[in-house]
């Protein structure tokens, strides 16, 4: 767990994405070196001590979490979301576990649709362990409140959620939460710290994949979350013994792809959004859900509290799941694969994938159509992936 550098505090996004938390070597390496190292030696007992028992910053084994490599990138994350602390994680499920397990016993409320593997947790896996869960959809807020008056400790959310892009009030609802004394967690991966920044907003744990876009090249699977240094403690114990840490290799090239990870985001906004206007105005396009367009029900809250739109978009095709799968399968430039965030365009059916274990009858509650598509937008021309999109629609006929 390292703490932000106030001196990287007063710089741009951009600068401390490319500086903040980075170590120098005897070599003048620019760049943190990468120590794969496992374990860390000292001259005497007194040394180890020093550091065991926290008089001395050091490292003494990277599983509990000291390591330069990974305390350099967990430095330049805490920094990039505006918080106190990060901690890196071997996955964004480890992130997700770890969190609900140091800061659900009171019991979570989760809003709105989720992650898959969030979910399973939440419906299945966390009662097994006497953690008590309640789910409410975005259009059941009323309800909120009798929730939380019962005392429930952590309420979690996604925004904008999956698929439907849904923009839930972060501002909102993290006020309502903390009146009742209750934590707000909140997963931010698909808006990334670049398009929303949640800590401003409120939020006390932020959580993320960094599979995803901080990644943003589909090659490593990582995790983490930021917040408070007090709050994180308990996070970074269960860490420590469910052996969640992130690979110090891992660690290394998710810092490089951080450097870049504004020019890639800005981008993908700018690429999305040529393709939900354009997608808009096609015969075959039932509905584009993407909340920078006016015609998107959550736009103005979207504007409010995001600082770009995205690059996740969900189409309705005018036709069937079937059709919509025949749709996916004609991509050629698009590739079928149901994660996102990369430089490289997907499209998944949410029916076929992420929400394929949810009866029809629910999926309808959740506003999720069996003709959807989501597309997450990568940095390739957005011509070329509207021509692909385009010749696959036009089988439709
Ligand atoms: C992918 C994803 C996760 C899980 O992340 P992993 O790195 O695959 O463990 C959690 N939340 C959201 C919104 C995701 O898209």
């Amino acid at each position: 767990m390292s703490k932000t550098d106030d001196e990287d505090g007063h710089h741009g996004f951009p600068t401390r994405a490319i500086h903040a938390g980075e170590i120098s070597d005897a070599y003048g390496s620019p760049r943190t070196p990468l120590y794969s190292t496992t374990t860390f030696s000292f001259d005497t007992t007194a040394d180890l001590l020093d550091v065991v028992e926290g008089r001395k910053p050091g490292c003494l084994y990277t599983r509990y979490g000291g390591n330069p490599t990974i305390n350099a990138l967990e430095a330049k994350l805490a920094s990039l979301n505006h918080a106190e602390a990060a901690l890196a994680f071997a996955a964004g499920m480890a992130a997700i576990s770890a969190l609900f397990l140091a800061h659900g016993r009171r019991g979570v409320i989760c809003v709105g649709d989720v992650y898959g593997g969030t979910w399973q947790l939440l419906s299945e896996q966390l009662s097994l362990l006497g953690i008590h869960t309640e789910a409410l959809l975005g259009s059941e807020l009323d309800r909120l409140a009798e929730l939380l008056k019962r005392g429930t400790g952590l309420l979690y959310f996604e925004s904008p959620g999956n698929p439907t892009l849904e923009i839930i009030d972060i501002a909102a609802i993290s006020a309502q939460a903390h009146a009742h004394g209750a934590l707000v967690a909140l997963d931010n991966t698909f808006a990334s710290p670049v398009n929303q920044q949640p800590h401003l907003l409120g939020v006390d744990l932020v959580v993320q994949s960094a599979t995803k876009y901080l990644g943003g090249h589909s090659d490593i699977t990582a995790g983490v979350v930021s917040g408070s240094t007090a709050l994180l403690a308990p996070i970074a114990a269960w860490r420590k013994n469910l052996g969640q840490i992130i690979a110090p290799e891992t660690a290394h090239l998710l810092s490089r792809s951080l450097c870049t990870l504004e020019v890639r985001v800005q981008r993908q906004n700018r690429n999305a959004a040529t393709i939900a206007a354009a997608l808009e105005r096609h015969p075959k396009i039932r509905r584009v859900l993407y909340p920078g367009l006016p015609s998107f029900p959550g736009h103005e809250l979207a504007k409010r509290q995001m600082s770009g739109f995205g690059g996740m978009l969900t189409v309705e095709i005018d036709g069937s799941g079937a059709e919509a799968s025949r749709v996916v399968d004609r991509l050629r430039l698009i590739r079928l694969a149901p994660s996102l965030g990369g430089v490289e365009s997907l499209a998944t059916q949410p029916s076929t994938t992420s929400h394929r274990d949810f009866s029809p009858e629910e999926r309808l509650r959740r506003g999720i159509s069996d003709a959807m598509i989501r597309i997450s937008v990568g940095l390739e021309d957005p011509a070329d992936l509207l021509a692909d999109l385009e010749q696959a629609l036009a089988g439709l006929d």
